[in-house]
Formats: C-alpha cells, structure tokens, sequence
C-alpha cells in the first residue's frame, strides 16, 4: 500500500508509513546519506523526524512526540516543526550539539502523480546545519567568528586549515603535537573536521571525515579548481600539511551544501602571532572568563566597537596578539590617530554604527540564503565605507600607514551601489518570495503588472459597491481566502437571491454564511493573479541579476568590509583607551619589560563599579643591569593581590602585542614569542587528570616550550601535592625557568623558603605584596614593594572569610605547635600526637522567639485591641 497522507491541525501532513511503503524506502535511503545527522524529512508545510531523531528532538525541543505508522511491528515516533518556524527549532538543535541534515522536496507533487498513482514525492538533502557551517543571523552571535577548522595530521607535521562560512575568512597554519592545542584554542573552532579514526584530544565537536580528503596531493588539486588558479603559490607558502587541512575543509563544504564564498587560503606563519598556550588562554580570561562567558573576560572590558565585523576582528587581534613590532607598532600609531582627533574618531564611529553587516550579508548570498535585505545591506554598507573614506581623507591630518593601506582597501563600488540604489526600495524585505523589493520606476512591464494588480483590485472593490445594489443585499462582501480565492459572501439568511440568480455560482455553505462566484469575478481574480504571478517572476529574475553582480564584485566587497572592521577596531581601542587612561606602549624587539603603574584591566573595572580604588604596581623583568631581575619571586598574604599582579602582567603583554594601548602610566616590552601561565590548580577530570596531574603536565609544556623571550607567569607551582614534594618541585621549577629557559617569569608562591633562592640565582629579585596588621585585623594594601613575606597570614584571611572561631582558635594552637617544631628541628615535622583533644566549644543557646517577641511588647503603648491581638500572636509563637 503506498504512503496515505493525513492532514491534522497540530502535524500538518503527516503520513502512515508501512514498511512496504515507497516512502517508508525513501525516507531509510535518505537518512543512510545523513550520518551522524538528524533528518528533517520536509512533508508539505512540516519537517519530520522519525525513529530516534524524533525522541532526540522531541526531548530537546520540549515537544510531542507521537507515533505513525509501524516499522517491523512497532510504532515509528515521530515529531514535526513546521517550515514556517524552523529557524528558531534549528538554532536549539544546534545549541545542543546536533547536525541537522534537511531532506526537501525537490519537485511538485503534480509532477510525481505523472510517474504513476503510486509514486512519492522526490527529495534529496539540499543541505546539511551544523554548528561550523552557519550563516543565518538568527543563528550566529554578530559579534563572534564561527569556524570551522580542519586538522590534517602528516607524517612530516599537522596542518591546520579554518574558515567561517558566514563571512568568507579562510586561513591555514602550520602546528606540531605540542602546539596543536594552543592552537585549537585560539582559533576556538565550533566544529573540527578530521580524518576517521584520528584520536587528539579536543574540545570542538569532531566530524570525521574519510582519510581520501586529507590527501595533500588531491587537496592540492580541490583547492586549485575551486580558487580558478594552477597552483597555490600565488596565494602564499604553505606546508603539504597546511594544503591536506584546507583541501579537507573544502571537501567537507562540498558535500554538506551550497559552496560558501571563501576568499583564497591565507597561511599563517605560526610565528607570526604570540603563542598563547591553552592553559593559560583559560587562566587568563582572554576571551572568555571563567565561567565560560564573554562577560568578564579581557576581550569584553576592551571591547567598544561597533559593528559585528569590528568585534570579530578585535576577538581575533586579541586572541592572536603579532609578534611583529613593525607590525604592532602600525596598529598602535592607527589607535593613536584616532585617539587624538576626537572629532574625526566620533563621526567614524557613528558612521560605522549605521552601516550594516556586510560580509555576513555577502556570504548568505553567496550559498543562496541570502534575500533583498541582504542585497540592501551591501547597498548601504558600501555607501558608508565610501562616504567614510572620503571623509577621513579630507580630516586633513597626516595620516598613518595603516590608515592609508586601509582606506586604500576600500573600493569606490560605483557601479554596484549604483545598480542597487536604482533597483530596491529603501528598506527590502528578508525574504524575496513574497516580491515588493523592486522599486517603482526601475522596470516599466513590472510597473505595469504590478498596476495591472492594483487595478483589478480596485475593479474588484468596485464590483462589491455595484452588486450590493443590484442584489439588495447590503452586508455583501468579496473575500479572498487560499482555498477559494476571490469569492462573493453573503449570509446565510440574505443567500436566497443570489441562490435563485444564474448569475451566481454556489462554492461553499458554511455556518451562517454562503459563499458564490461570478462570471466577471473570475475575469477580474484571474487578471489580478497572472499580473502578481508575473511580477513576482520579474521580481525573482531582478533578484538573481542584482545577487549576479553583487557576487561578481565579491573580492572588493569582502576587501572593504574587512577594511571597515579594521576601522571599527582602531577607532574603538581609542574610545577604550581615552576611557581608561590607558597609554601607548612602546613595542620593541628587544627583551624589556618594564610597566610603570600598570593595573588589570579587568579586575580594575569590577573595583571602580564597587567603589573601591584600585592600587596600580610597577613591574620590571627587563633584561638588564638596573632592573631588579628578570625573574620575580612573589610573595605575600593570601589575598593579597599575587594573583592579580600576575595576570595583569600578561595581559598588558597580550593587549600591548595585540595593538592596544594599556592600562598603565608607561609600558616598554620586548616582543613576547610566547606566554605561559599556570595559574591556581584546576581539576580537567573530564580528561582523568587530577589537579596534579594537570598542574605537572602545564609546567613539563612551559619547560620544554618556552624560549627567552617567553612571558612565562607561575602561580603556586607544586602547591597540589605535600608540601616537601610541591616546595621540591617549585624549586626545581624556579632553577630551570632562571637557568635554562631564560625567560622572562613572575612566579608567586606561599613556599617562602623558595625565598633563598635569590641569593644563588643572579636574576631572582623578591617582592612582596604589603599587608598591615592594624587592631588585629589584616589590611590589604595591594602594593607590589621589594622584600619577601615575612609570613602568609593563611588564619587572619581564614578568619576574614568567616570560619567559625573556634576552628580558628583551634588552628592557633596547631600552627603553635608546628612552627615551634620548626625552630627546635628546622623543619616542619612537629609532633602532634600529643596535642590536646579539640574541645568543642559549647554550641551556643537557640534563639528564643517567644523572649524575643515578649521583650518587644510594650504595655503601655497598647490599646486592648492590640493586646488581644499580641496575645493571640504569642499564642501561635508557644
Ligand atoms: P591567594 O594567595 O589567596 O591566591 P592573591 O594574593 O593571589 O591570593 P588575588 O586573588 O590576586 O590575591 O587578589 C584578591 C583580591 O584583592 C582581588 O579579587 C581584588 O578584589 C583585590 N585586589 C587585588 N589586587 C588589587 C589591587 N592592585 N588594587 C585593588 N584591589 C586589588
């Protein structure tokens, strides 16, 4: 028996499928293609999902799941969205981790009647949704890149390869085994393509792929064909590894849908950008805190751009500080430009503000999701980037290379703002179905249809007005409905005339109405549907001109989008900068590193919101013979600020290399290659690593990594196991870090006897961050001074943080009872064993409600009234 379509209110179309039917067939064919999927199996105005697609569906959409038909005996579930509301379902499958694969009808149902009675539908997955692979506004965050990377691991090293679908950036990177995940952490890719059966340990959803794709010498080929050239040399150097990643990456967008628009691979010399291990990128809280969030992260306190391509450059900047202090420098003299011409900054900022998201509109036209309202923000996107132009040429002020190499990327778009400008209305809608995004007065037969539309409209009120009067009956009405289209209404009571009319033909009775057609009508609904049918057509054929066009000016658009961006980073670093008071450093290649009155950039704003000052420090590793020391031991209490001072310190590297100004009196560094940072002690136990574990395997990385112009920043190193085997290890640790890596390193510690270590290691100097004992209270002072700790004061914080007292008292004692240990043997072995009992205190009274209630009353201010009533209170109180 082949498929029966029912139709219900809640499903739509839904079909009983038996495992004989030629739907059933089709829909198991499908779903074989879409592995790993699930499959929406489109039946008229719904999506369907059958067998466990529906259960998982249903239980993260939170919808019914019911049942159709049976396969092998047993009920098929099934769920439904409809098509209309896709969009919003998709994007909760997608935050949960799913791929959708979309199974559409690729012809109409009349054509498949043609084959025979019996035949169903054809459909074909016309495209696969996944995390990496989005364009769709609804689905992205505007001011995130969404990439999808490509790991090729070769015998001779591991390529990488990432692009982001939504705005057409691609690049590849030559990695190694050790730098692999630092990588991966930059970039941050939502989804990883990767070779079946390879095993790295990585955050991203991994889709494998087969081996065949990550053949270097057919990418090779793949990317030749798809790029239109004989070989990739025009585009850059890259590694067999680098080739394999990115012809991998494209043979994955082949096969999931519509070829996006990528431009052309750019390699990225690994040692172009400050390697940022992953560790230290979560410790840091460069783009997200860590909670995982954007708030409170270092990219959100810097953040004031503007528009969605600003904020993605400046989260790539940021997460990819240069290494080139040309480079830098260039950026930093660009914020400075716009840092002094607080006018020129403020007509730029407010200009980018109005402009639309251009590359984002750019790339949905591309994979053809795109609609008018695209084509309408690349009119307008464009115009800005030309008027801004012009603009910031006549500033008349001597302008940086940067502002010219940007400006120079800037097109003129004539032609394409021209073409738009004559063919849309101001505001398009999203969507080109519904047509009335061609303007008046650009095609002279579609003014016509359209008039020809608006008149048989006009004829149709007309003819109302006239068979009211004909007929007599006043409440008469013509209607248009989908199902009838125009038709003639009247109520039930008033239909006997037109009933007895010829003139009349009955379509449909229904609960108090009845409902006719006429002759003339017909004439008239006929003309008005040819001329909207027509338009639309002549609407979808401009639509496909004007996307022609705009995509053959792809390479320019793209160019000054990215110009744009570049701009909006500038401009709003400036903005940050004179908010903050933040200085231009000074980005050299030499191995200094000295910051006057530096403060955290983040940690500061979250005091300044509660009122309370942040205390800037000083900080000096430079490698020379005023400085203190290239390696700083830093001591003090709990609480202190250690932590702070540390991390503030790698990010004023991070914000200065990235081309920020910094918060700070003044800042020289010398270009930072790579930075470490093992920062407090963090279970991955998700990875079945303990604390320890993690906390040796981060510092074996920095070990055998880091080079003497890393930033290396150590916080508590070995403080997860006893405290003989961590102090051993921090020891041993300081000796390596001072000795033979040579880096630059902060490294705090509650281990003061690593103190003693400053007078065999020549580039040891001691700090301390000052505390005061006053009345017995501990007071933080939050300033960095040369010294060691005397001690760290854990029971006074204990104190503070509310344990109760005589857990504290108790620690009294025992600390006694260690530290005289320690002055008898010089060592920490104490004997405890003869340590009194811990006498409990005793717990203190409950809190009597009824006293309570009692003492409150006062007699005397009572009337009767209230006196019963209090009575009855304590009543209910006992
Ligand atoms: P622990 O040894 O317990 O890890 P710590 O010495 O590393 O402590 P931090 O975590 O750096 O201390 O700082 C504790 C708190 O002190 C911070 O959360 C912040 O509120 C405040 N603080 C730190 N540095 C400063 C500063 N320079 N100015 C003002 N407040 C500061």
């Amino acid at each position: 028996m082949g498929p029966r379509f029912r139709r219900d209110d809640k499903w739509g179309y839904t079909v009983a499928m038996t495992d004989a039917s030629p739907m059933m067939a089709q829909y198991l064919a499908i779903k074989a293609q879409a592995a790993g999927c699930l499959l929406f199996f489109r039946m008229g105005d719904f999506y369907e999902l059958f067998f466990d697609d529906a259960a998982k569906a249903a239980a993260t959409l939170d919808i019914a799941l019911t049942a159709r038909g049976t396969h092998d005996g047993a009920p098929i579930p099934m769920c439904g969205v409809p098509v209309h509301a896709a969009e919003t379902y998709l994007q909760r499958l997608i935050r949960a981790g799913h791929r959708v694969a979309i199974a559409e009808q690729i012809e109409a149902p009349a054509e498949a009647k043609k084959r025979g009675a019996k035949s169903v539908v054809a459909r074909a997955i016309v495209r696969v949704v996944t995390s990496g692979t989005l364009t769709e506004d609804a689905l992205l965050d505007a001011r995130a890149s969404n990439w999808l990377a490509a790991i090729a691991p070769l015998a001779d090293g591991i390529g990488l390869a990432w692009c982001d679908v939504s705005t057409g950036a691609f690049r590849t990177q030559a990695s190694t085994a050790a730098d692999l995940d630092g990588d991966l952490a930059r970039i941050a890719p939502a989804e990883i393509v990767a070779p079946d059966g390879w095993s790295g340990a990585i955050g991203a959803t991994t889709i494998p792929r087969p081996p065949a794709d990550f053949d270097s010498r057919a990418a090779s080929r793949r990317l030749c064909d798809r790029f239109g050239v004989a070989t990739l040399d025009g585009f850059g150097a890259f590694t067999r590894a680098e080739v394999a990643a990115a012809g991998a990456l494209i043979a994955y967008l082949d096969a999931i849908g519509p070829t996006p628009l990528l431009t052309p691979p750019v390699p990225c010399p690994p040692a172009a950008v400050m390697a940022i291990d992953a560790a230290a990128r979560i410790s840091l809280e460069i783009s997200r805190s860590a909670g995982g969030t954007r708030a409170g992260s270092l990219l959100d306190a810097l953040d004031r751009t503007v528009t969605g391509g600003g904020a993605r450059l400046l989260a790539d900047d940021l997460g990819g500080p240069l290494t080139d202090a040309t480079a830098i420098g260039d950026r930093l003299d660009l914020v400075g430009w716009f840092l002094a011409a607080a006018a020129v900054r403020e007509t730029t900022r407010a200009a980018l503000k109005a402009g639309p998201d251009v590359e984002r509109a750019l790339a949905r036209l591309a994979v053809g999701r795109g609609g008018p309202r695209d084509l309408g923000a690349i009119r307008d996107g464009l115009a800005v980037a030309v008027a801004l132009k012009a603009a910031l040429l006549a500033a008349l002020l001597a302008t940086p290379p940067l502002l010219t190499a940007t400006l120079t990327r800037v097109g003129a778009h004539g032609s394409v703002i021209e073409a738009l400008r004559a063919a849309l209305v101001a505001a398009p809608p999203g969507d080109a179905a519904g047509g009335g995004f061609i303007a008046p007065g650009f095609d002279a037969a579609l003014d016509e249809l359209r008039a020809a539309a608006h008149d048989g409209r006009r004829l149709v009120a007309a003819l109302e007005t006239r068979l009211r009067g004909e007929t007599g009956v006043t409440g008469l009405k013509i209607r248009h409905n989908n199902v009838l289209g125009y038709h003639i209404e009247v109520a039930a009571r008033a239909a006997d005339p037109l009933l007895a009319d010829p003139g009349f033909t009955h379509r449909q009775t229904l609960a108090g109405v009845v409902r006719f057609g006429s002759v003339e009508l017909h004439g008239l609904a006929t003309r008005i549907a040819h001329a909207g049918d027509h338009a639309l057509v002549a609407e979808a054929a401009h639509f496909e001109d004007l996307r022609a066009a705009v995509l053959g000016h792809a390479g320019a658009i793209a160019a000054t989008a990215g110009a744009l961006a570049r701009l909006d980073v500038a401009s709003a670093l400036a903005e940050r900068a004179t908010d903050g008071g933040w200085v231009r450093p000074t980005v050299d290649s030499s191995c200094a590193f000295a910051v006057i009155g530096g403060r955290h950039p983040v940690v500061e704003v979250a005091q300044r919101a509660a009122r309370r000052p942040f205390v800037a420090n000083d900080c000096d590793l430079s490698d020379h013979a005023q400085s203190p020391g290239r390696v700083w031991l830093v001591t003090g209490p709990n609480m202190a600020g250690k932590s702070t001072f540390l991390r503030q310190n790698a990010l004023l590297a991070v914000l200065a290399q990235a081309g920020s100004f910094v918060p700070a009196a003044t800042a020289h560094f010398g270009v930072v290659d790579r930075l470490f940072s093992r920062v407090g002690a963090s279970d991955n136990l998700a990875q079945g690593r303990s604390t320890f574990m993690v906390e040796m395997v981060e510092t074996a990385a920095i070990l055998s990594t880091a080079t003497a112009r890393s930033l290396v920043i150590l916080d508590e190193v070995g403080r997860g196991t006893s405290t003989y085997d961590g102090l051993a290890i921090a020891w041993a640790v300081l000796e390596a870090v001072h000795d033979t890596v040579r880096a630059r390193c902060l490294f705090a510690t509650h281990y003061h006897e690593l103190t003693l270590l400053k007078t065999r290691l020549d580039a040891v100097a001691l700090v301390t961050v000052k505390v005061r004992e006053w009345q017995g209270e501990l007071v933080f002072l939050h300033t960095v001074v040369p010294g060691a700790a005397d001690r760290s004061y854990g029971l006074a914080v204990a104190k503070l943080a509310g344990l109760p007292a005589p857990v504290i008292a108790r620690a009294k004692t025992v600390l006694a009872r260690l530290e005289a240990g320690k002055a008898r043997t010089g060592g920490l072995a104490a004997d405890l064993s003869d340590l009194p009992l811990f006498a409990a205190a005793p717990a203190p009274e409950p809190i009597d409600a009824l006293r309570v209630a009692l003492a409150a009353i006062e007699p005397d201010q009572m009337s009767p009234r209230d006196a019963l009533d209090e009575l009855y209170a304590l009543k209910r109180l006992a």
